[in-house]
């Protein structure tokens, strides 16, 4: 028997049953053989802070944190990566040797990556850029995209007051344009973002009108279920390039698996197939 030390990590949430995460690390805890586990921790809101500390006890390396306790869980950490604390939650926790629970946020930076694999010379300077919604996710993929280097975000959410507070918090790069305002704001842009759930499954189609969108813009979507929404599908058809939200959730998790098992892993057409599977 390897005298390889036994790795377990896991995602924090609830429900977590429909998380995609146990997949993507257990395929690589496979491909690399290492000796592991990436585990479902359904944690109800009230245990939160006892289910964090209990981590080291159960010799955990560390977790994924997902929804409703990005934020929550920031409070029972003993250190925070300076992006966890600029985006205000985290994704991702790595118990130390001693015990102490360091927070990071890796969502920005799985979705850049994400857009740099579909088009390497892309450059977040290259023209204006429209973000449809306002939450956990336009967070931290607004975020992204100015520590990136864009200067020109046009931010529309159907509830504007929280397009404005996000837009107040970040400064003069981004810019509250009203929801009914969002077909007109696709002139001229180099990028449309689509960070609200309209067009996931289960949801209505995010109601928008391509007509005056540059054949040019990349068309990005935050959702991963299905691979391609209406809007991707439609984006496509009309001739824009156009990049899924499979690619931040596995590219946020390389990092993390680095951290808890490492070894940065790799995406192969493997991996795609293991998650298409699931679909
Ligand atoms: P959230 O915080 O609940 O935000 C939801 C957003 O959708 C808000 O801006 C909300 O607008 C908007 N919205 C909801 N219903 C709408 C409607 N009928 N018309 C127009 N806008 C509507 O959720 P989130 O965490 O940001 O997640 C958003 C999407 O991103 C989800 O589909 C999620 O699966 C996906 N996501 C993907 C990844 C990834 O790794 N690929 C990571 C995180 C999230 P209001 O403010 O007006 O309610």
């Amino acid at each position: 028997m390897s005298d390889q030390k036994f790795i377990l990590a896991g995602v924090m949430g609830h429900p977590v049953a429909h998380s995609r995460s146990p997949v993507i690390h257990n395929h690589w805890i496979a491909q690399y053989k290492l000796r592991g586990s990436y585990v479902l921790l359904p944690v109800e809101g009230g245990n939160l802070g006892d289910a964090l500390k209990g981590l080291k006890a159960l010799g955990f390396a560390g977790c994924n944190v997902t929804i409703p306790h990005k934020v929550e869980a920031m409070k029972a950490m003993d250190w925070l990566h300076p992006v966890a604390k600029q985006m205000g939650a985290i994704n991702t926790i790595v118990v130390q040797p001693d015990g102490a629970l360091h927070g990071f946020n890796n969502d920005g930076f799985g979705y850049i990556q994400s857009i740099k694999d579909a088009k390497p010379d892309w450059q977040a300077n290259a023209g204006p850029i429209t973000v449809l919604g306002a939450g956990g996710a336009a967070r931290a993929m607004v975020l992204s995209l100015i520590n990136e280097g864009a200067t020109q975000i046009r931010l529309i959410n159907r509830t504007k007051s929280k397009a404005e507070a996000l837009a107040h918090e970040f400064g003069s790069a981004v810019k509250v344009v009203d929801w009914s305002e969002r077909n007109q704001a696709l002139a001229n842009i180099a990028m449309l973002v689509n960070t609200t759930n309209q067009g996931m499954h289960g949801q209505p189609e995010l109601e928008i009108d391509l007509t005056d969108l540059p054949k040019s813009a990349l068309v990005s979507d935050a959702i991963y279920i299905p691979l391609e929404t209406p809007l991707l599908a439609q984006a496509r058809t009309r001739g824009n390039t156009t990049v899924n939200g499979l690619g931040m959730l596995l590219n946020q998790a390389r990092p993390a698996f680095n951290a808890w098992f490492g070894v940065l892993p790799e995406i192969t057409p493997e991996l795609h197939k293991a998650i298409a599977a699931t679909f």
